[in-house]
């Protein structure tokens, strides 16, 4: 096994990170207050190569493997946590795995750029956990479909475009009826409307409301009644994705913790002094690197194309609660100052709280690895 860094694998690790704390962690606070989202810092990741790295060079992009990405999303998030959602590569898997070379070229290139914003539809009012569940239709029409029905939760509701989850086969078992479209965000019918969340508000989130929405049949991406499938496997990527977004933020707050610690007395005596304060920051910082090992084994695995479904059910309920943890730890380190917003702490902790529900609970993620390493006949 080897655990090291490539040369340019380091070097880019690096400037994502000065990057970061440059030119996003000075903003970070206001963002979430103000709910603005800064697209002329988004456009300067674009030309940094920062988002949406793994689109390959031919459409604009970086064309980085998997591992990369994920390297590169967890030093962005230690500057803002949402903005690292912008260099997620599991768009561009979508497109090169399931999407027609038109659909490429259409939406990669401005996704690589960091002008293009993509998002994805799939919860509904009843079909959260029970993803497959959902009844959005969407009816073919000669050369059309038309799409009927809301979804309840679409992060980057401001987005461009979204990949729409729908059902196209009412009579086929739950998973196999759905497809999955694209959707430009302007497409007549559309009506977005806004959830005023705790965390993440620079990247806000909302419900979207479909009506006799018109698509070009060439916006199926993928075959017909697979689409779940599609999404699915996006997600495995996603999941390791989410888990080093959350852990950047929560690596980040631990070395200001650090730095806090060594500089806060009580008693007449630096706290670090203190095993009540040492002791919890060498286990975070053990349990960060455990949570790191597995998101990049999950991304090392998806770039070599061997299963990793359980695996990344485990970083994606491992990470998010581990760093929920930490953050909780370190904002007690920081005393009643930890309880305000002169500290990154507490906003960094309402964003991760986020990631423990968005792309399935914890739950849904323990369902998933005791199915397979347990046999799915024997749990429910
Ligand atoms: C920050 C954030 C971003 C999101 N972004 C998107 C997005 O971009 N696109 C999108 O489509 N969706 C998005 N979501 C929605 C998210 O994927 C769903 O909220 C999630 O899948 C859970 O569904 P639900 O909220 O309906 O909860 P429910 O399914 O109603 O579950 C409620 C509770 O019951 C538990 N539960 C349910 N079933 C079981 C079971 N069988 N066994 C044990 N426990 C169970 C769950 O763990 C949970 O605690 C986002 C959510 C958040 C918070």
């Amino acid at each position: 096994m080897d655990f090291s860094l490539t040369e340019e694998q380091e070097m880019i690790k690096q400037a994502a990170r000065k990057f970061a704390l440059n030119e996003l962690l000075p903003h970070s606070a206001q963002w979430d207050k103000t709910k603005e989202f800064p697209q002329h810092l988004v456009d300067k990741m674009g030309e940094l190569g920062f988002v949406h790295t793994t689109i390959p060079k031919e459409y604009g992009g970086q064309g980085t493997d998997r591992l990369t990405n994920g390297i590169i999303v967890e030093e962005l998030a230690r500057g803002d946590f949402s903005l690292s959602i912008f260099a997620f590569g599991v768009m561009t898997d979508a497109f090169m795995i399931y999407g027609t070379e038109e659909q490429r070229k259409r939406w990669l290139p401005p996704m690589a750029t960091g002008e293009g914003h993509m998002g994805i539809a799939l919860t509904e009012s009843e079909s959260g956990s029970d993803a497959a569940g959902l009844t959005m239709k969407a009816v073919r029409d000669g050369d059309e479909y038309v799409l009927n029905g809301e979804k309840s939760s679409v992060s980057n509701i401001n987005a461009d475009g979204w990949l729409v989850l729908a059902r196209t086969d009412p009579d086929a078992s739950p998973a196999r009826g759905i497809s999955c479209f694209i959707v430009p965000g302007k497409t007549p019918g559309v009506t977005t409307s806004l959830y005023n969340d705790l965390g993440g508000r620079a990247v806000p989130r909302g419900p979207v409301a479909f009506e006799d929405v018109r698509i070009p049949a060439g916006n199926l991406l993928g075959e017909e009644n697979r689409g779940f499938h599609l999404i699915m496997h996006a997600f495995d990527y996603n999941r390791a994705l989410i888990g080093l977004m959350c852990i950047g933020a929560a690596q980040q707050t631990l070395d200001e913790t650090i730095e806090f610690a060594k500089n806060r007395k009580s008693f007449g005596q630096v706290i670090t002094t203190n095993q009540g304060v040492s002791f919890p920051i060498a286990e975070a910082a053990t349990r960060l690197e455990l949570a790191r090992l597995i998101c990049c084994k999950v991304l090392w695995l998806r770039d070599n194309e061997l299963p990793h479904t359980t695996e990344a059910a485990m970083a994606k309920w491992f990470a998010p609660r581990t760093c929920v943890d930490i953050l909780h730890e370190c904002l007690l380190i920081h005393g009643h100052y930890g309880y305000t917003d002169e500290f990154h702490v507490e906003q960094r902790l309402r964003n991760v709280i986020g990631w423990q529900i968005g792309d399935g609970t914890a739950n849904i993620q323990k369902l998933v690895i005791a199915r397979d390493i347990i046999g799915r006949e024997f749990v429910r």
